[in-house]
């Protein structure tokens, strides 16, 4: 089952019988919260027994469904505090503070059509959300595949859950390799007895890093005096990094996976899993995987969501073997893969060749064929550039990419 969650702003504020269902809420979560610090338990059902009946005799008018979710929820940041601890990350007692609900989807109804939310809040007492609605929104509300999941609310927006089966993904009829760098995807598209280079550039994601990771820096030293101020601001700058990276690396996720729907393409990916670069930490933070990750997950989660078959292969000595002699490079090269056999092509192409053989050698492409002959030098197709994204920042960041 996939899940997709869509944001919705609410037309006017949330009702007064809201906010107080918000605080008690709020209480429940953290009484539960504390009752499982206590008993060492974490599961919603376990979380129901200890705490479900003092809850109950305290606010005896909450609805109890709400009172149910407020358990799963408590249950899901105990599970994160237990992994914090595992993992040797900060162990103050969990406690959540902001406001909001969640309610699953025998809790709430969504009209469909009108885009109003019936939350109940106790017997007798419901209020009405009228959700503002656009374009974007009625591609899931007239969607008759999807099923509602659950539906979380917060003071100005909500939160609904869409939910499919996963589409059967399907069978290939070209492929598209590519090697996943700092600044771009290259690779290669393949069809028929034709291979073209193909190119999706996000320089300014690399920028981004950069920027912020000298603004944290110099926060650091500025607030020197004060580790708790500092710990703060440099946490939001590092929200607001992360922020204006993802918004990029959707829209280029969105460009290869509409190229690769349109030519029916298999997307072929190396598996960055388990992948460590030996370097030192200064060169390590420059070249953070965190993005190239994250593209990968953002990828492998909308091609799924479409049926995009995605195959992903280990990439030992994809950059450093002849996808012609099979010698492999030992030798530091340059922007260009250059083997003793006479063949040469831009390193990074050359990765995504590679990447594609392996694929088909270990026979995940199904029918598909490739002969790096059939390479055409003088074509390259652009999935993506800075300069196709359908709306520029507010803050202005066309000027930093400029000034670089
Ligand atoms: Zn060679």
């Amino acid at each position: 089952m996939l899940v997709k969650g869509v944001v919705f702003y609410l037309e006017s504020d949330l009702p007064a019988e809201a906010k107080f269902l918000f605080e008690d809420f709020r209480l429940a979560v953290n009484n539960a919260i504390r009752a499982g610090l206590q008993a060492r338990v974490t599961s919603r059902n376990a979380l129901n027994k200890l705490a479900y009946k003092d809850f109950r005799r305290e606010h005896p008018r909450m609805y109890s469904q709400h009172l149910v979710s407020a358990f799963e929820v408590a249950g899901s940041v105990l599970k994160n505090h237990r992994r914090r601890i595992r993992n040797g990350k900060g162990n103050h007692v969990p406690y959540v503070r902001r406001l909001f609900m969640k309610a699953e989807n025998q809790a709430y109804k969504l009209n469909r059509k009108s885009g109003i939310i019936d939350l109940p809040i106790r017997a007798g007492c419901h209020v009405e959300l009228k959700l503002v609605v656009s374009q974007y929104h009625r591609k899931y509300l007239d969607d008759t595949a999807l099923s509602l999941g659950s539906l979380t609310v917060l003071l100005d927006r909500v939160i609904v859950a869409f939910r499919k089966d996963a589409p059967m993904p399907f069978v290939p009829e070209s492929a598209l390799s590519l090697d996943t760098n700092e600044r771009s995807l290259d690779g290669l598209f393949v069809e028929g007895d034709v291979a073209k280079a193909v190119k999706a550039h996000f320089p300014e994601v690399a920028i981004i890093q950069q920027l912020h990771h000298d603004r944290r820096r110099r926060l650091q030293k500025k607030k020197a005096f004060d580790r708790r101020i500092s710990r703060k601001l440099c946490k939001r700058e590092g929200a607001r990094e992360h922020r204006r990276i993802d918004y990029r690396l959707h829209q280029v996720a969105d460009s290869v996976l509409k190229f690769a729907d349109e030519r029916k393409s298999a997307i072929v990916l190396e598996d960055l899993r388990g992948f460590k670069s030996k370097r030192s930490k200064e060169l390590n933070r420059r070249l953070s995987l965190r993005p190239r990750r994250k593209l990968h997950r953002i990828i492998e989660y909308k091609a799924q969501w479409k049926g995009i078959p995605v195959i992903k292969v280990d990439p030992r000595n994809s950059s450093r073997t002849c996808p012609i002699c099979r010698r492999i490079q030992y030798s530091r090269m340059g922007a260009e893969f250059k083997c003793e056999c006479g063949w040469h092509l831009d390193r990074h192409i050359n990765a995504s060749i590679n990447l594609l053989q392996t694929a088909i050698s270990k026979g995940m492409a199904g029918g598909l064929r490739f002969n790096p002959g059939a390479f055409q030098h003088d074509v390259m197709m652009i999935l993506y550039e800075p300069a196709m994204a359908a709306r520029s920042e507010p803050n202005g960041t066309s000027g930093i990419v400029g000034a670089t």
